[in-house]
């Protein structure tokens, strides 16, 4: 099964949940998709070592073949294309990889070539646990993350660390999940975006649940609207002087508070229920 942890907004406790669920579990891999951010290992502190770049295919011309046509650029979704009169200008941080230039070229003047993003890095033990990790300055993190979740083992319980919000990447990294747990805060910022988070699950057809983080710091209002719409509630985190504590030096809090092992567990139980009844 693949269950993926996911807020409308950063700062929710996302990471939180996915490490702390991580660990409650047996057989598990844990794959962090935050790939401009990936901060699950200050959690779980593991010797990482990269297994691979991960590239796209940018578009090369070549000047002596290309007759300035336009129809490249005009195919290009992402004006990542300009045809002036005597040269093709190529944006190759706009290119997204889609390989139409080079179909569409009546010429056969554009070849292509590998631009690295972002690396792939794994560590193995007690968990199964994978990230990517963007270049500096890098935008294209979709592909990135594409290229992460072929890594999905089947025969293990996945945990995907989804980025924040609810744009392209997010949306690569929550397709064909088998559910999504969706982490917010009991604040009008939270809630807010966990109506954008969960309208998001509904046109992806994801079954979903909510966990809310810090509770007890903000209003019911969060509460209220899951109950209203009958989104499932399957987690609530108190706002805890000793959860922050933990947090603040990078520890799991299932480490020092053993009896939330449990009601994770828990959490998985629902879900696994839910997956049955599908
Ligand atoms: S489609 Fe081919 S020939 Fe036309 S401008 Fe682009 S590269 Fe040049
Ligand atoms: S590969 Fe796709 S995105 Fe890149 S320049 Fe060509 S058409 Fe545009």
């Amino acid at each position: 099964m693949i269950i993926a942890i996911a807020s409308g907004k950063g700062g929710t406790g996302k990471t939180t949940v996915a490490v702390n669920l991580t660990l409650s579990l047996d057989n598990v891999q844990l794959i962090d998709c935050d790939v401009e951010e990936p901060n699950s290992n200050l959690f779980l502190k593991l010797e990482l070592e990269k297994v691979e770049d991960v590239s796209i295919q940018i578009p090369v011309i070549d000047e002596e073949r290309c007759t300035h046509c336009g129809k490249c650029s005009e195919l290009c979704q992402y004006n990542a294309l300009a045809v002036l009169p005597d040269k093709v200008m190529v944006f190759k941080e706009l290119c997204h990889g889609c390989g139409l230039c080079q179909m569409a070229c009546p010429r056969g003047a554009i070849t292509e070539k590998d631009r690295t993003i972002g690396i792939i890095e794994k560590a193995e033990g007690e968990i199964e646990f994978l990230r990517g990790v963007l270049n500096i300055g890098e935008a294209m993190s979709t592909p990135l993350i594409k290229r992460l979740k072929k890594k999905v083992n089947r025969e293990k319980t996945v945990i995907l660390d989804v980025p924040p919000g609810t744009a392209c990447p997010v949306i690569e990294a929550i397709s064909g999940v088998d559910y999504c747990l969706l982490v917010t805060e009991p604040t009008p910022f939270g809630l807010h975006d966990l109506r954008l988070a969960v309208e998001l699950c509904k046109e992806l057809n994801v079954k979903f649940g909510v966990v809310i983080n810090r509770d007890g710091m903000g209003n019911r209002d969060t509460e209220n609207f899951c109950n209203e719409k009958g989104i499932p509630i399957l987690l609530k985190i108190p706002y805890d002087r000793k959860i922050a504590e933990l947090y603040s030096k990078g520890i799991p809090f299932i480490k020092e508070m053993p009896e939330w092992r449990k009601r994770f567990g828990n959490v998985f139980r629902k879900i696994e229920r839910v997956e049955t009844e599908k």
